[in-house]
């Protein structure tokens, strides 16, 4: 056999693990973290800039069609002043997340990038979807460390049937650009698509570790009640996958940074990232957007801190942290594989 199908099976089995297997697994995850990334769990403060996108994935809530959001960009001053405020606090890298939105709006995109880089030195990580290889050139140019574009599902034909008019191919042709710039690369997928089936979740976490990734965020589907697919719902009915899920990644992806994404929390509410950190993840994202523009960013339902400033989630994260004794990172909290390559120069 050959060591993907090898591998695959051995995934498959893992997923499917319980009771003594199960609490195993977890442990495994645990220590793999402990052992490859530390105890040190670095802080990432995530502005959701824009909710204006030209694409309509059938799944997420900012899709183009949904006519129920107020759109909006927030202006460079806004995101400075964001960043600005990240200064006196342990959250040394800012994630600038968006909808898809390529086009002259990039330009003000870089000068923004910059304007961060002049006042703060803070570690910036976009989050903004496809582009082509000059324009992440481009971006890099004026300071962009990161970034994260998730495949989503290894399945190309489910992914065309979620991104109508869009490819896998495509998008992992952006990843391949990004890695090929020497941009830290963060990628990941959804758990649960509908159609997704046991096998696609093992190739899903296989396709992380082909990619070598310097990040990977996974999280659960979650349907959403303004989309296409608000009545279908997660392609599994255990829940505990999530989780199972993320143990299996850690264990195929050691030197990977894996977060504790906020849709962990929208399932298991107040114990969902607090669980993916006990069970292999080893990064923690507040979502810092001022409080105006959250409601109008719910890529899903059931997303927390809504109605709190980016103070009040920093607060919450440090306490949860702190909860289950696990120091915060210090530092940009860059990739092993990145630190790595630095120590060679
Ligand atoms: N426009 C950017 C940012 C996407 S939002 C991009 O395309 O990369 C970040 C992630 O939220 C997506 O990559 C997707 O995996 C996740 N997401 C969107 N809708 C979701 C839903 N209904 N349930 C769970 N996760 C969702």
């Amino acid at each position: 056999m050959k060591k993907h199908d090898s591998e695959k099976k051995a995934i498959i089995e893992l997923l499917k693990s319980s009771g003594e297997d199960l609490d195993r697994l977890y442990r495994e995850a645990d220590e793999t973290r402990r052992k490859y990334v530390g105890d040190e769990v670095y802080l990432r403060g995530i502005v959701e800039f824009s909710n204006i996108c030209r694409n309509d994935c059938l799944y997420c809530g900012i899709r183009k069609s949904n006519r129920k959001i107020v759109r909006y960009l927030m202006t460079p001053e806004e995101i400075l002043d964001v960043a600005k405020m990240m200064v006196d606090t342990p959250l040394n890298t800012i994630v600038l997340q968006s909808g898809e939105r390529p086009g002259p709006q990039d330009r003000i995109l870089g000068e923004t990038i910059k304007a961060i880089k002049e006042h703060t030195n803070l570690t910036i990580t976009l989050s903004a979807g496809n582009r082509d290889y000059d324009t992440y050139k481009y971006l890099r140019d004026c300071g962009m460390d990161r970034y994260l574009l998730r495949f989503e599902t290894s399945n190309p034909l489910l992914f065309e049937t979620f991104h109508k008019g869009s490819t896998l191919k495509e998008r992992l042709m952006c990843i391949e650009h990004l890695k090929n710039l020497g941009v830290q690369t963060g990628s990941g997928f959804m758990i649960g698509l509908p159609g997704e089936t046991y096998e696609t979740l093992a190739e899903n976490i296989l396709l992380c570790k082909e990619l070598d990734l310097d990040m990977i965020g996974i999280g659960p589907f979650i349907p959403h009640g303004d989309t296409p697919l608000k009545d279908i719902g997660n392609a599994y009915d255990d829940k505990e996958i999530f989780f199972k899920a993320l143990s299996v990644l850690r264990i195929f992806n050691k030197e990977a940074h894996i977060p504790a994404t906020t849709s962990y929390d929208a399932v298991f509410k107040g114990q969902g990232r607090k669980l993916a950190l006990k069970r292999g993840a080893n990064i923690y994202m507040p979502n810092i957007t001022p409080t105006k523009y959250r409601k109008e960013y719910q890529l899903y339902p059931g997303k927390p801190h809504i109605t709190d400033n980016g103070e009040e989630s920093i607060k919450y994260a440090i306490s949860t942290i702190g909860s289950i004794n696990r120091p915060i990172g210090q530092g940009p909290g860059d990739s092993i594989k990145k630190r790595r390559k630095t120590c060679q120069l």
